[in-house]
């Protein structure tokens, strides 16, 4: 019998038959995430855990039998994050109850498998929410890709990423006693999860936006606050192609306006001049588009202090824009005063700028910059996709932003990349490209959030960490991973004698 079967036959005992699988269908089921330049990768075996116990048996078998493993919740990954080539491909997604809702302290106990659209219709329900509402692709992606990702979504203007509300997790280690842990104020095993600081060292933030490499959520604790009633959303077209306006605007919304904001997004010129060509019911006359869409959506809990916000916004955006209409390109778009809001706008409303030219395959280069180095990234990208035209891969379109997105502070979201056809031929060339331009981006400071393989990669490409950081985070990696078998080719790491310093590629 060979290592694998062996610990098939183990892992089988543990879980069951029917949540484990070493099919040919199954393994293509699984051998993708929406990174379609990435070859299909096929893992040897797909198992189905139900609870930490069954995650941390699992765990000692794959150290037992050193064989890796990779995390996976709802898949919905683009950039090559919970694929496997061999190994155990661990899908959390039958770990998706809610354990507790509390309603008195503004926190809940779920398990990391669950999808945000499950949690959050069962939030508004009861007048809660999570504030930030995770990703776009969040009616199938779970709450432990969003932590895992340091996701941003829909009410990230105001309530930041999605580490941002966490309080702590149950995490299993990845090590031979399959170790489970519990990071926040449940480290402290009298208290309930409802604060992040103050029983030891923040070790919830190992976890973070770590792309599966450091451990394996299975609880997580988050922040609840209550639904804000009223919200009104408005559209506001810059006069000018001006990214200096941009930021402007942005830092005196976040100056005058702050705590209203729920979300402000930017949508560049050029992505809206691409929208309004491909609607399908265009008016007879249409405008001529000369700057940037500003789409701003307030919120309050009082609707006199959300007209407040609104003629803030109106003074504000008075002398360099003009109110605007989704009408004025698309007959059928809701005029913004008789927008409401639903759950699935917040998981709808994203989907367009994800890829402006489906079915391709979508290079996502999103990053964060402080606003003020808009104008200036704005500019290096422009320049790099100039004098690499020639490296593209043929007909592909590459965009410095589809669009922006505001964070807390000044902090805001490059939402952008390019794409290619979904066709073998350009699968490599797309690849070499993608971590060009992401080497650009760390290299002129942007910051990601969803690292996978191709960006993790590309960070250090570009050289990013000091010697020192590499040496801190493998230590940090050995003492939960010593035999080095979760999440292993993200970062470039591959074991911890490897030079991950031979990776940094310095001629762009
Ligand atoms: C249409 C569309 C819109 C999107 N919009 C956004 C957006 O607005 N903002 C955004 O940030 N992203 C967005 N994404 C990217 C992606 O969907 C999110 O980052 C999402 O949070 C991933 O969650 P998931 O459950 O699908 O994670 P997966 O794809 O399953 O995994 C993501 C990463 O997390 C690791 N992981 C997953 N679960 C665990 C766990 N329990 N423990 C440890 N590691 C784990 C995986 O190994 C992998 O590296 C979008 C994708 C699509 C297709």
């Amino acid at each position: 019998m060979s290592t694998l079967d062996k610990a098939y036959k183990e892992i089988e005992g543990i879980i069951g038959s029917k949540y484990i699988t070493e099919k040919d269908f199954m393994k293509a089921a699984y051998s993708r995430n929406v990174d379609p330049a990435f070859p299909d990768r096929w893992a040897d075996m797909i198992v189905r855990p139900v609870s930490s116990e069954e995650v941390s048996a699992i765990v000692k078998i794959a150290n037992k039998f050193k064989i890796p493993m990779v995390p996976r919740g709802g898949g919905a990954d683009l950039v090559g994050g919970s694929v496997t080539q061999g190994g155990i491909l661990l899908d959390l997604t039958r770990m998706n109850n809610i354990l507790q809702i509390n309603e008195e302290n503004f926190y809940c106990e779920v398990e990391a498998g669950i999808t945000w659209g499950a949690l959050i219709s069962n939030l508004h329900e009861k007048g809660l929410t999570t504030g930030v509402l995770g990703p776009g692709s969040g009616f199938s992606a779970t709450i432990g890709g969003g932590l895992s990702n340091s996701t941003a979504g829909f009410g990230s203007t105001k309530y930041g990423v999605v580490p941002d509300i966490c309080l702590g997790v149950e995490v299993v280690l990845p090590n031979p006693q399959g170790s489970i842990i519990r990071t926040g104020a449940a480290t402290n095993k009298y208290a309930e999860p409802f604060c992040r600081y103050g029983v030891a060292p923040d070790f919830t933030g190992l976890f973070m936006g770590d792309v599966g490499t450091m451990g394996i959520k299975t609880k997580v604790f988050l922040k609840l606050f209550p639904v804000t009633p009223f919200k009104a959303q408005r559209y506001y077209i810059l006069n000018k192609n001006d990214y200096n306006k941009v930021y402007e605007l942005l830092r005196r919304l976040r100056t005058e306006v702050r705590d209203g904001l729920h979300d402000v997004l930017v949508v560049p010129l050029i992505t809206m001049q691409l929208l309004a060509s491909m609607v399908e019911n265009k008016p007879i006359k249409r405008p001529r588009l000369k700057g940037p869409i500003f789409s701003i959506l307030v919120e309050a809990m009082d609707e006199r202090i959300l007209d407040v916000y609104l003629e803030q916004v109106a003074n504000i955006m008075k002398e360099d824009a003009r109110e605007f209409e989704m009408q004025e390109v698309d007959l059928d778009a809701t005029l913004s005063r008789d927008w409401k809001f639903n759950l699935k706008y917040a998981y709808n409303y994203f989907n367009k700028y994800i890829s402006v030219a489906p079915p391709k395959i979508s290079c996502t280069t999103c990053h964060k910059v402080p606003i003020s180095a808009i104008p200036e990234v704005a500019e290096k990208s422009a320049q790099f996709d100039l004098k690499y035209r020639s490296e593209f891969p043929v007909g592909s379109i590459s965009l410095f932003a589809t669009v922006i997105f505001l964070l807390p502070n000044g902090n805001c979201v490059i939402v952008g990349g390019f794409n290619a056809d979904n066709i073998d031929e350009q699968r490599e060339a797309s690849m070499k490209m993608w971590h060009k331009k992401l080497r650009l981006q760390v290299r002129y400071g942007g910051v990601h959030y969803w690292l996978g393989e191709a960006i993790s990669q590309s960070i250090v490409e570009a050289d990013a960490y000091t010697p020192d950081f590499i040496q801190f985070f493998k230590n940090m990696k050995k003492t939960v991973d010593p035999n080095f078998l979760l999440s292993p080719n993200k970062f470039h790491m591959y074991n911890y004698d490897d030079d991950m310093a031979s990776h940094i590629i310095k001629e762009d």
